[in-house]
């Protein structure tokens, strides 16, 4: 399966991605075009981000550049510049399941997406819109508009228990996040002998997309197999992810297609939807009800600190002194800090852009790692600055754009009535009603995974 690819007609050889990529999967000499090895490449889609060989109606001619967007399948309203590594889209697919009267369409956005989009229509770097990406997906004529983030804060329920869980009974210490698909895909490849560190829970999208075809099915008294689940990522890898052949523990695929927040934008403009003028809505109930903890998702440091904001009211009983844990946010790199929980003191580690996890992977392997608990995210500041959102053409860009798309998901985080993940109501419905309790034999069962040992299956496992 491609999900990466580099146009040899297109590439000059610049060698920017090749700077980027943390798994050395692109090969070449300079000024000629370059290779993407497949068999290496973790699907970040930085690369993407990067590259600045394009071919644009200006300067090539309408005639050479319809040629690419139809190979590549965008929209005839697509006309900005077209580069010359790109992430294989399935847009046409959306398109298709949308015009069939038969299927129904729910939907699902990641956390990132909304600090995203807007950009991609002339808004602000960085501009938060949640309520017009609500009234956009609606508008586009999905039935139901949910969001990743309610199965962000089912995540911590499920993550934040495993941790407690192996914590107090001597489990395999430190475990690692497991909700980029990159730095799971990076770690099968080059360390399959630590695979057993990563926490079993499935990523938001996966958990999502399993509760879609089960307990929202059920609730709306939808055939399962009617539904086609779409998701809209920040993020190249999530594609992969969705097509792992372990991803459809229901008896149905968790999530049927994945579109990126730039793919998104091309689907608004297609329909004609006036981005910047939607009225303010919210996301469909239940499934698309989140706290502040899941949001933060979409930040390095942010799955950590949702789930200490849990973990420590499980643990101790007791409200947590600030929901605000500063200790665990910070900037591309390594960062440690201690946090005390309680009588235990819960020695964490944060690592965001992918090419710092590997020191980290060396040091417990030395049996030098003294952690309990490591987030790790591939892109450069978390998955707002994912290879899947609007691409930044200005290289002075890319430091206020991340900047500001990160600001602006502490001040949803701010805003919301709830900032803590078990307070979610609508989660506690679900187990109250459906999971019974995190970790249970339906949570084992629909929400949990495991991981591939041998690297030999690489890219198509
Ligand atoms: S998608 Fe990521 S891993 Fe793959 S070639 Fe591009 S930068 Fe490298
Ligand atoms: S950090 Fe986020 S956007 Fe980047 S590869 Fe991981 S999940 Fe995808």
């Amino acid at each position: 399966m491609t999900v990466i690819a580099i146009d040899q007609d297109l590439c000059t050889g610049c060698q920017e991605c090749v700077k980027v990529c943390p798994n050395l999967a692109i090969e070449g000499v300079p000024h000629k075009p370059q290779t993407l090895v497949e068999e290496k490449c973790v699907m970040c889609g930085q690369c993407v981000q990067k590259c600045k060989s394009y071919v644009s109606v200006a300067e090539h001619g309408f005639g050479a550049y319809e040629k690419v967007r139809k190979a590549r399948g965008l929209p005839p309203t697509v006309t900005e510049p077209l580069f010359a590594a790109y992430n294989v889209c399935h847009l046409d697919e959306v398109l298709k399941a949308l015009d069939d009267p038969k299927v129904e369409t729910w939907v699902q956005s990641a956390p990132a997406v909304r600090v995203g989009i807007a950009e991609d229509f002339g808004a602000p770097l960085g501009t938060l819109a949640a309520g017009k990406l609500a009234a956009a997906l609606r508008r586009i004529g999905f039935n139901k508009v949910y969001d990743v983030n309610y199965a962000a804060d089912v995540t911590i329920m499920e993550e934040g228990s495993e941790l407690i869980d192996r914590v107090t009974n001597k489990g395999l210490l430190p475990m690692f996040t497991s909700c980029c698909p990159a730095w799971v895909k990076y770690m099968e490849l080059n360390y399959p002998e630590l695979r057993h560190h990563l926490s079993t829970t499935k990523s938001p999208q996966q958990i999502q997309g399993a509760l879609v075809k089960t307990y929202g099915a059920k609730n709306q008294k939808t055939d399962p197999k009617k539904i086609y689940s779409v998701s809209i990522m920040p993020c190249t890898c999530k594609q992969f992810e969705s097509s792992r052949p372990e991803m459809a523990d229901s008896g149905h695929r968790d999530v049927d297609v994945v579109i990126t927040t730039r793919e998104l934008a091309y689907l608004i403009k297609l329909k004609g939807i006036d981005f910047l003028n939607l009225p303010e809505e919210k996301f469909d109930l239940p499934m698309g009800d989140y706290t502040g903890a899941a949001e933060i998702f979409g930040v390095t440091g942010g799955v950590m600190e949702a789930a200490l904001r849990t973990g420590y009211e499980l643990i101790t009983g007791k409200p947590i002194p600030s929901v605000d844990i500063t200790a665990v946010r910070g900037p591309e790199g390594y960062r440690e800090a201690d946090i005390q929980v309680g009588d235990l003191t819960l020695k964490v580690g944060i690592v965001t852009g992918l090419k710092n996890v590997k020191p980290v992977l060396e040091a417990l392997k030395a049996g030098k790692l003294d952690r309990h608990f490591v987030e790790v995210m591939t892109c450069p500041e978390g998955c707002v600055t994912g290879g899947g959102q609007p691409k930044l053409i200005v290289d002075k860009d890319f430091e206020s754009a991340y900047k500001s798309r990160t600001d602006a998901t502490y001040v949803h985080d701010k805003e919301l009535p709830i900032r803590k993940s078990h307070e979610n109501p609508s989660v506690k419905k679900l187990y109250e009603t459906f999971l019974k309790k995190p970790l249970g034999e339906e949570s084992h069962k629909l929400l949990h995974t495991t991981y591939c040992g041998d690297p030999k299956h690489g890219h198509g496992h």
